[in-house]
């Protein structure tokens, strides 16, 4: 088996996974790994769920792909779930987190041109912000190492500092079509936007005639303790990014658009894959399980067991300076050096990535245990007694 033919894009860790079982990965050698990056916030529901399972297994009987020249049933019940658990109506389903970013994109400019000028073509985006590495929503990621190697990117994006509401309101103006921001920043470094900091967005955009986009591709899904992210921020956005764990490890992205940002009209967008039914089927699954299935009410209990078990080691070893992010959406900046404890604690069997060069995220499936939990808390605590 050669590694050799795998385009070097990513830094590996030195190892093969071969299955997985709720929170657990076995590698080909066997050993298991506690699993607390979820394919990055993608296995909401740990690897192996029977719900999962059970729906590839009875829609591939049924239907696996068709052509969005027609309709099928599980992209409008999927569309259909979203829009019931939202305050908006309209779906357009996509393969991934870039795409979705790169459709309200498309959105936001159409908007633009619809509501003002030519020149109502600029969208506002954070520093730190993580979108996409395709070419748009590469335009709107507020960091320099992912954007240097690629200009000239797409024209129209301005950058702002996350939380500076004078700095926003200095910007905006009428030639302003949308503003993007993740609630949570995710790869940034799991920094929280405030709550005020996104009524402003809100506030300017209804002033300028602009679009509100939230990109909840990692923060969303049941991660912060609610189906939607923006639902524990109190501010209701125009646009809504998901991806990564909608459909619980399946391909999938999706923008969710209320009334006013529900203007594409054939042939302006499009997907062949998208609202495919394999994998519709399989996020009706997941949002089930997630919502009826009760995994969701159990996420805040979960994170203030969590948090209070990291405060009591760092009570001693002080090596957590911040605790960061909400619900299941976790950040630790710590004072030790953090690729040196992530390779520690793979060394021990856990799994745990950065997000940027200070901060290590903890994503657990949203049904992980309280005592996969205390694990994780026990080798937290083995690798900072030996790195202290
Ligand atoms: C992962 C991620 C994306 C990109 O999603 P892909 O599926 O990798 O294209 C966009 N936004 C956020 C917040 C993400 O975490």
């Amino acid at each position: 088996m050669s590694k050799e033919n795998i385009m070097h894009t990513y830094g590996r860790f030195d190892v093969t996974f071969e299955n997985g079982m709720g929170s657990r990965l076995f590698d080909t050698k066997g050993k298991e790994y506690i699993d607390f990056v979820s394919g990055v916030a993608v296995n909401c529901l740990g690897h192996s769920h029977p719900a999962i399972i059970n729906a590839i297994n009875e829609q591939s009987k049924k239907l696996i792909h068709i052509s969005n020249y027609y309709w099928n049933t599980q992209h409008s019940v999927l569309a259909e779930k979203l829009c019931n658990y939202s305050d908006h109506n309209s779906v357009f389903f996509c393969n991934s987190g870039t795409e979705a970013i790169e459709g309200a994109i498309k959105i936001a400019r159409k908007y633009g041109k619809i509501k003002g000028s030519a020149d109502k073509n600029i969208i506002i985006y954070m520093k730190n912000s993580f979108h996409g590495r395709t070419m748009g929503a590469l335009a709107v990621t507020g960091q320099g190492k992912y954007q240097k190697d690629f200009v000239p990117l797409m024209g129209g994006a301005r950058n702002v500092n996350i939380n500076d509401i004078e700095e926003l309101r200095s910007i905006f103006n009428e030639n302003v079509c949308a503003v993007i921001i993740e609630p949570i920043q995710g790869e940034g470094g799991i920094n929280s936007a405030s709550i005020e900091y996104l009524r402003e967005c809100r506030a300017l955009c209804d002033k300028h005639n602009a679009l509100l986009i939230f990109d909840e591709v990692q923060c969303g899904i049941g991660r912060l303790g609610t189906l939607f992210a923006y639902k524990k921020f109190e501010v209701i956005p125009d646009l809504i990014c998901l991806a990564k764990a909608l459909a619980g490890g399946l391909p999938i992205g999706a923008i969710v658009a209320n009334e006013r940002a529900s203007i594409l009209q054939p042939g302006d967008h499009g997907s062949t894959f998208g609202g495919n039914p394999l994998v519709c089927a399989v996020a009706n699954a997941v949002i089930d399980e997630l919502t009826v299935g009760g995994v969701i009410s159990s996420i805040e209990e979960k994170s203030k067991y969590f948090v209070n078990r990291l405060n009591e080691i760092n009570g001693k070893l002080k090596f957590i300076n911040e605790i960061r992010g909400s619900g299941l959406l976790l950040g630790l900046k710590i004072n030790i050096d953090v690729k040196t404890f992530i390779n520690k604690c793979f060394e021990k069997g856990l799994l745990v990535v950065s997000a940027g060069p200070e901060v290590v995220r903890l994503l657990p499936p949203l049904n992980v245990t309280v005592e996969e939990i205390d694990n994780v808390v026990n080798i937290f605590e083995a690798v900072a007694s030996e790195l202290c």
